[in-house]
C-alpha cells in the first residue's frame, strides 16, 4: 500500500437500482495510484470502467468505500481533476477556440493568456483551421479533439480520461497518445486512462488494471515495466507483445471463456 497514493479508491462497491432489481457494477474494488504514475484500465464492456471514473470524477457516489484523491474523500469535480469523456461534450452554441478557453475564463485567466493558451493546445491537436468553427461543423473525431484541448488547457494535474481516442482513426490516435505521454512525461501528470484497446492500455501504461464484469470487478493487474519514451520500435518489440498478449488474454478469456469482441481481431501471435 502505497501512502503517497495521489488516487486511492478503497473497496468501493457501486449498486445501480434497476426497477425492482438491483445491479452491482463494482464489486469491492480497490486500487491506488501513485503520483506521476500513469494506469489503464480495460475490461469488456458493462464491467463499470466509467462507473470507477465517473466516481473519481465526484459525479456519482459509491454505494460502499470511498474514493481519495491527495487523502480527501471525493464527493464533488474539481479543479485538479481534468476529466475527458467518452461522448465528448462541448457547448454547441460556442466555436472550438471559445470552447478550449471557457475553462480557463472560468479559472479566471487574463484574455491574453487565454488565447494563446488555447491556441497552444488548437494547434496541438490539429484544429487551427477549425479554431473558429462551431461544434456541429466538425466531424465525431474533430469535436472529440476540441474536447481534449479544452481539458488540457487548464492544465490539471490529475487527467481522468474515459476512452478519449476510442472514436478517432488510426492515425489520430498515435498521434494523440504519443503527444499524451509527451506532456505527461514533461509535466507532472497522474493519469487514469480507461481503454477498450488493449495495444493502447500496454502502450501508454506503468500498469494495466484488467476488470471484469457481473459484477465488475478488478480481475488482473499487468506491470509495464518498460521504460518511456515508448517509440514505434517499442510498439513492435517482443517485450511489448508479449504484455499484450498476457493483457488479452485476461480481458478475452476471463474465467475460460471467450468474450465476443467486433472491435479487434486476435493478435497475430498469441505466444507469450
Ligand atoms: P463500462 O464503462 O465498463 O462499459 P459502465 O461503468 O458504464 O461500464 O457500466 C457498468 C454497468 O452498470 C453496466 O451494466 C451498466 O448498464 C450499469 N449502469 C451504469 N450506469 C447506470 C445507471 N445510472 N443506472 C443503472 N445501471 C447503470
Ligand atoms: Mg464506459
Amino acid at each position: 500500500m502505497n501512502t503517497a497514493a495521489r488516487i486511492s479508491v478503497r473497496s468501493i462497491t457501486k449498486i445501480f437500482a434497476l426497477g425492482k432489481e438491483s445491479f452491482t457494477a463494482l464489486d469491492r474494488v480497490s486500487l491506488d495510484i501513485a503520483d506521476n504514475e500513469f494506469v489503464t484500465v480495460v475490461g469488456p464492456s458493462g464491467c463499470g470502467k466509467s462507473t470507477l471514473l465517473n466516481i473519481l470524477a465526484g459525479l456519482e457516489q459509491p454505494s460502499e468505500g470511498e474514493a481519495l484523491v491527495d487523502g480527501s474523500v471525493v464527493s464533488a469535480p474539481g479543479p485538479e481533476r481534468g476529466v475527458i469523456f467518452q461522448q465528448y461534450a462541448l457547448f454547441p452554441w460556442l466555436t472550438v477556440r471559445k470552447n478550449v478557453e471557457f475553462g480557463l475564463k472560468t479559472a479566471g485567466v487574463p484574455k491574453a493568456e487565454r488565447r494563446e493558451r488555447a491556441q497552444h493546445f488548437i494547434e496541438l491537436v490539429g484544429l487551427e483551421q477549425f479554431a473558429d468553427a462551431l461544434p456541429k461543423m466538425l466531424s465525431g473525431g474533430m469535436r472529440q479533439r476540441c474536447a481534449i484541448a479544452r481539458a488540457y488547457a487548464v492544465n490539471p494535474s490529475i487527467l481522468l480520461m474515459d476512452e478519449p481516442f476510442g472514436a478517432l482513426d488510426a492515425l489520430t490516435r498515435v498521434k494523440l497518445q504519443d503527444q499524451l505521454l509527451d506532456t505527461w512525461s514533461k509535466e507532472q501528470r497522474t493519469v487514469l486512462f480507461i481503454t477498450h484497446d488493449v495495444d493502447e492500455a500496454v502502450y501508454l501504461a506503468n500498469r494495466v488494471i484488467v476488470m471484469a464484469a457481473r459484477p465488475g470487478r478488478i480481475y488482473d493487474v499487468v506491470d509495464v515495466d518498460l521504460p518511456y519514451p515508448r517509440t514505434e520500435e517499442f510498439r513492435l518489440s517482443t517485450e511489448f507483445a508479449a504484455l499484450r498478449n498476457r493483457v488479452w488474454h485476461s480481458v478475452y478469456h476471463q474465467d475460460g471463456t471467450t468474450i465476443a469482441n467486433s472491435n479487434h481481431p486476435m493478435p497475430s501471435s498469441t505466444t507469450a
